[in-house]
């Protein structure tokens, strides 16, 4: 059973969530249900519980329980609810059912940000220890390796080294370059990857293409802090980024196909010398600006491509991939006119992350997801996050749809013509 003590601790957690905007997002609710056939979870599943408002519904009580103002009246909010570990089993399932992917956000009259909602129920599940572990553990891992950067160099440039024969034999490499340089002090980008080659190889192949005065991370880009929902391991897991490339000094910091690690560094590095980009945006500009070519016979197969939500709800980067797409291939099939209602993959705020156990659930809950993309006919799948990749590959295998899942950058290193 919770203690006071605890439960005074938490409720510390839950008031330094309590800003102006929250505030509004738990008092405004007119359970109008315009948000009910929203949420892929609902539309795929059916079940009440996994309707938007529904899962704000636990966060609301217990905020009106602790802190309703005096005389105040919210006649759309339900029975106040006490902090009990009851309770934490409701926020957790309400939680790690969401990937806040804020499709709902998009038909609520009121714009009541579910993710927003989430965060608190994600913040108090850290406080109490009752969070999945293994992302804590993930996120630590990370920070460890900031503190400790020197434990880590020789192991990463030596696989790093391994790594740029691969890139050589995609593009020249002109006498006196370093493939995939490191480190460099005077770079104008600093390219944050993933852990492994499918991030690191095709984005030194163009960036080499293109000519960029650029240099790789030592960090991954991947943020475990912000899928768990503990914004102090979120900040230092960007902050050994954000260090970097102050101390390189760099003018751009271009975060590889990872929707979540752009999202959380363009919205919290904004006061930076350097500006923030996705790698999708930094590739439409090279093609802008006839930096890299690309050759459009390389794809026989009628393409789509499936928008991150954090990457295109959340951020905005719509336009670019489709500036790409149009350059592979006269055959691109969008899946919607509308990117702000398209449909989540299943994957995002750690449920991909986790892994095995919540495979059974991003399978029931992305069947719309799968409809979408088999309605376009498409035979290549195309995306340009990670979480989405994996899970669009677990999709494909699961419902056996027969596509090629492929992450943007490796189609546009794929289809590189090269310079006289
Ligand atoms: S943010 Fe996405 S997953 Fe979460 S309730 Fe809204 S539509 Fe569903
Ligand atoms: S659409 Fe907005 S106001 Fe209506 S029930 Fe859903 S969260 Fe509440």
């Amino acid at each position: 059973m919770m203690d006071q003590t605890t439960r005074d601790d938490l409720l510390k957690l839950f008031q330094s969530k309590l800003n102006q905007a929250m505030r509004f997002y738990l008092e405004t609710c007119s359970r109008c249900g315009v948000c009910v056939e929203a949420c892929h979870v609902y539309a795929s599943m059916g079940q009440v519980k996994n309707i938007s408002a529904y899962r704000h519904e636990i966060v609301r009580r217990i905020y009106k329980k602790y802190y309703k103002a005096r005389g105040k009246v919210w006649p759309s909010v339900g029975e106040a609810k006490e902090l009990s570990d009851m309770a934490l089993e409701e926020l957790y399932e309400a939680a790690y059912t969401c990937t806040g992917c804020r499709r709902c956000m998009v038909y609520c009259p009121h714009g009541i940000d579910t993710q927003m909602i989430m965060s608190i129920a994600k913040l108090l599940l850290v406080g109490a220890e009752a969070e999945p572990e293994i992302l804590t553990m993930l996120a630590d891992t990370s920070i460890e390796k900031g503190k400790s950067l020197d434990l880590f160099k020789e192991n990463f440039l030596t696989g790093i080294k391994n790594l740029e024969s691969k890139v050589v034999k995609k593009w020249k490499i002109d006498a006196g370059e370093t493939a995939i340089p490191v480190d460099f002090k005077g770079a104008d980008l600093l390219y944050v990857a993933l852990a492994g080659a499918h991030s690191i190889v095709p984005a030194a192949v163009i960036f080499n293409a293109a000519k960029e005065n650029w240099t790789l991370s030592y960090f991954e880009a991947v943020n475990f802090g912000a899928f768990v929902g503990d914004p102090t391991r979120t900040k230092l897991i960007l902050d050994r980024i954000i260090n970097e490339a102050t101390r390189l000094g760099v003018k751009e910091v271009c975060i590889c196909e990872c929707g979540t690690a752009f999202r959380v560094m363009k919205q919290m590095a904004d006061k930076q010398p350097f500006k923030v980009s996705s790698i999708t945006e930094v590739h439409a500009r090279y093609l802008r600006e006839g930096r890299i070519k690309i050759d459009k016979s390389t794809l026989d197969d009628p393409v789509t491509y499936h928008d991150p939500c954090q990457l295109a709800r959340n951020a905005g980067v719509i336009d670019e991939p489709r500036y790409i797409l149009q350059h592979l291939t006269d055959d691109f099939r969008d899946m919607t006119s509308d990117v702000r209602y398209n449909w989540c993959c299943g994957g995002g705020g750690g449920l991909v992350a986790l892994g095995d156990e919540t495979l059974d659930f991003r399978m029931k809950s992305a069947s719309v997801k799968v409809d979408q993309i088999n309605e376009t006919g498409a035979k290549i799948l195309a995306t340009a996050c990670e979480n989405c990749h994996t899970q669009l590959s677990d999709l494909n295998e699961h419902y056996e749809m027969g596509v090629d899942v492929r992450f943007l950058s490796s189609m546009i290193a794929d289809a590189l013509v090269q310079s006289a």
